[in-house]
């Protein structure tokens, strides 16, 4: 199991590692919100299982709350080596004068692990690289203070800034005894001016055949941070495998319109049930959400409101869709339905009385 960069950050925080402040964040407004609240420069940073997000436009440093906007935008659209960007990490910029490359691996050939290190770590290191690197095989009972720093001083730092690094040695080392881990790594370890190191990323693999014997790492939030927004703003969600996404009010509403969608040869992306009584701000985040899973070619949207106000579920529709490429269909009856069918019409979202004609069209506009 690879933990996401935010996660083993937290962990390595629990070991006495230092790690930037930062807030996940989980759209542009979020984003923006975390980076006021951080200070500027901040750094927004992908939160994907794939490395190379710095090459890949993942990590950008930015000045202004319009900036964090922005950029959080374009990452959330980003694919970082094929995998789409699902949250986002708003970090303090720090200031360093050194980057290194510092990680402990399961070596399972020799069955032990060992630490590999590079004075000069960042972006460029590659694969291919780490054989350049320092070398240190850890012993079973683990890595001796007196080791830590002998390794240090192998790589040129002595005095102050030998102990720190071999402190933050001993700790990694801790960590992935402790925590049965395959790979810990910190890439780019940075060196401040005071002489101190702090984790400027992470990458966790943990042993999935020892994950029984770690409790904790099942209280993670799931591994998909769609659901997670979706718990908590109280919608019913399931992941189906299709590309239409469908989002109604009421559960059996939903259910049949996913038939519905089947029957005509379309496959659901989705199940999204907004509950009851939703209104402009619960639909525009219903449909984001679906606008940000990966392959959903269209979305479906089917309500039957009674009591409901269509007029503000017009709004946030009209809220969410706009600027998206992906096209918008939308069925809708109840209380003032003609004002909220001239609210989507005028916004070009095509709007149906009856759940067959949406969901035909909503079938066609997913074909390829
Ligand atoms: P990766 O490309 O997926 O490994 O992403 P990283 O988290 O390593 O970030 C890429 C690069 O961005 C790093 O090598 C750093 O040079 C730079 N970087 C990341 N965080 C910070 C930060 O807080 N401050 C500064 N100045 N640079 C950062
Ligand atoms: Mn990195």
């Amino acid at each position: 199991m690879r933990l996401l960069e935010y996660e083993g950050k937290e962990l390595f925080s629990s070991y006495g590692i230092k790690v930037p402040r930062s807030r996940l964040a989980m759209d542009a407004r979020e984003a923006a919100a975390a980076a006021r609240e951080i200070g500027f420069p901040a750094v927004i940073k992908a939160q994907v299982l794939s490395g190379g997000r710095g090459k890949a436009g993942g990590v950008v440093v930015v000045q202004t709350p319009e900036a964090a906007a922005s950029e959080a935008g374009r990452i959330l659209n980003l694919r970082v080596a094929g995998e789409p960007t699902r949250s986002l990490l708003v970090e303090e910029s720090v200031d360093h004068v050194e980057e290194l490359y510092l990680s402990v691996s399961l070596q399972r050939e020799r069955r032990t692990f060992v630490a590999l290190a590079s004075r000069s770590g960042g972006m460029e290191v590659e694969a291919s690289a780490r054989g350049a690197m320092l070398e240190l095989p850890v012993p079973l009972e683990g890595l001796s203070p007196e080791a830590c720093r002998d390794f240090s001083g192998r790589l040129g730092l002595d005095g102050p800034v030998g102990s720190e690094l071999s402190g933050v040695l001993e700790r990694l080392e801790r960590l992935a005894r402790e925590k049965e881990a395959e790979l810990a790594e910190v890439n780019p370890l940075a060196l401040l001016r005071d002489g101190t190191f702090i984790a400027l990323d992470s990458k966790l693999v943990l042993d999935d055949n020892a994950l029984f014997r770690h409790p904790e790492f099942s209280r993670l939030p799931p591994e998909d941070p769609l659901e997670e927004v979706a718990s908590r703003s109280g919608f019913a969600f399931v992941r189906l495998d299709g590309d239409i996404g469908v989002v109604g009010n009421g559960a059996g509403l939903v259910m049949s319109t996913l038939d519905l969608v089947a029957d005509s040869g379309g496959r659901p992306a989705c199940f999204l049930d907004l509950g009851g009584g939703a209104q402009r701000e619960r639909m525009e985040a219903a449909i984001r959400l679906v606008l940000r899973m990966p392959g959903v070619r269209s979305v479906l949207v089917n309500i039957f409101g009674g009591i409901t106000e269509t007029v503000d579920m017009a709004e946030g529709i009209k809220d969410a869709a706009s600027g998206g490429g992906i096209p918008v269909f939308a069925r809708m009856r109840g209380q003032d339905e003609e004002e909220a069918w001239g609210i989507l019409e005028s916004s070009g979202i095509p709007v149906f009385a009856r759940s067959e004609q949406a969901v035909e069209a909503a079938v066609r506009g997913a074909a390829p």
